[in-house]
């Protein structure tokens, strides 16, 4: 793994939470982009060499939906960049972790992304993610 490319947080409202994360980190937003496969709308920060990404449900059937149902507002994963996810999935899988899709698929912020079932992982959920050339 390369490092922590973003923490991604469930929010009920983008526009306010832009509002407040924009005082919070001195800077707004630099772009905003729905994920329709994932029912989301997302909006990124630049935070040094990682980012915050929100998320917000666009229908109930979202998982963000239901997480921010259960739980509130807050922490929804951490995301870690890697080199080449395919081989990743295979050896965290090979250590006992969880992939929640097996087959990476397109996420947010141009990248191929693959999720690890928190139940496995200590009880945060894990993003792989690769930039797509
Ligand atoms: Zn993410």
């Amino acid at each position: 793994m390369i490092r922590i490319d973003h923490i991604g947080i469930a929010v009920r409202d983008l526009s306010n939470s832009n509002e407040l994360f924009r005082k919070l980190l001195g800077e707004a937003h630099y772009k905003v982009e729905a994920v329709e496969s994932e029912h989301v709308r997302t909006s990124f920060f630049n935070i040094g060499a990682s980012k915050i990404e929100l998320l917000e449900a666009i229908d109930p059937e979202s998982s963000i939906a239901k997480f921010i149902e259960k739980r509130g507002e807050g922490i929804h994963h951490i995301a870690f960049e890697v080199r080449d996810i395919r081989a990743e999935i295979d050896r965290l899988e090979a250590e006992g972790f969880v992939p929640l899709n097996r087959e990476p698929k397109r996420g947010a912020d141009n990248k191929l992304v693959a999720f690890l079932h928190p139940k496995s992982s200590g009880g945060v959920l894990v993003e792989l993610c690769q930039s797509i050339e």
